[in-house]
């Protein structure tokens, strides 16, 4: 018997209810499918009933385990395992060299990260992933609510985020601590086709991001407070007036619009001030 192993935030997905629903709620596409942690195997077999795959599993044991249970579609190429820490492939760069969508049982310790990376991964065109609720919510959160935060900014910037519903504890063996959330993020087409793009590449995304960290350095500040950190404050109040903000405003309190609108124009002074640019860049 293989022995769950915490430090690899292994909680196996027993309940057969909800793997019917992940693959239910899976995207009609004929885009190629990668799993991350696949664990023992039992969404990843559902997912072989529909779809050829890729699965990234750190875990060596459960490599084993995967290779003599999958050996018949290993061989036939209809999945591909990859042994391997898929934050070092994510750094690597795209986890595929085609367009994929992302469906897992994500490890809770990592699911942020995992999120963030496939959300830079231009390849990634979706992800139905189970995360702890907590999470789910503060990337699906609207403004002015306490989840509101500047996940629920990044990937409502390119993605349509939705909870599709929730997990318990008791469907999973461990059982973890926390319930659990599907949440679907569906990448803007605009985003990927690089039309009529948002952003004009990955790397005005990553700037984005950057911009995200100093509007919500301190939540509970107002923007501009955060903002005069690396900005010139006066610079930045002008453009509050021009976009009819108000100047004590905290970041949770602006929409997503408000936050490009307001990146864009910040770029345009990063432009005219090199200290600007410089703190920006760290
Ligand atoms: N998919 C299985 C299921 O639904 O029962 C297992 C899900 S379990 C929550 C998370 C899985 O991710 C485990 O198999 C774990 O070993 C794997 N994992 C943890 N960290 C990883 C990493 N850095 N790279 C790849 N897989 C990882």
């Amino acid at each position: 018997m293989i022995e769950a192993k915490k430090r690899f935030g292994q909680n196996f997905l027993k309940d057969s209810t909800v793997l019917n629903k992940i693959i239910q709620s899976m995207s009609n596409t004929n885009r190629n499918v990668v799993e991350i942690g696949p664990g023992l195997g039992d969404l990843t077999q559902e997912l072989l009933r529909e779809k050829s795959l890729i699965a990234y599993e750190v875990d060596k044991d459960l490599c084993v385990h995967l290779r003599k249970k999958f050996h018949k579609e290993i061989e036939e190429n209809r999945l591909k395992l990859v042994e391997a820490d898929v934050l070092e492939c994510f750094e690597k760069g795209s986890l595929e060299d085609q367009p994929y969508d992302l469906v897992a049982n994500l490890p809770y310790y990592i699911a942020t990260k995992i999120i963030l990376e496939a959300l830079e991964d231009p390849m990634c065109q979706s992800l139905l992933v189970m995360i702890q609720k907590e999470v789910a919510l503060k990337f699906s959160a609207k403004p002015n609510t306490k989840e509101f935060s500047s996940l629920s900014i990044l990937s409502q910037s390119i993605a349509k985020v939705t909870i599709l519903f929730d997990v318990d504890q008791s469907s999973f063996e461990p059982p973890p601590k926390v319930i659990s959330s599907i949440i679907s993020i569906k990448k803007n087409k605009e985003f990927y086709q690089k039309q009529d793009s948002l952003f004009d590449s990955i790397s005005d995304f990553k700037q984005f991001k950057r911009y995200l960290r100093v509007a919500f350095a301190s939540p509970r500040k107002t923007w501009i407070k955060n903002i005069s950190a690396v900005y010139d404050k006066t610079k930045a109040l002008d453009l509050l007036e021009e976009y009819n903000i108000p100047a004590n405003f905290r970041p949770h309190q602006l929409c997503v619009n408000d936050h490009l609108n307001l990146f864009r124009e910040l770029l345009k002074i990063k432009v005219n001030n090199g200290k600007e640019d410089n703190k920006h860049a760290q």
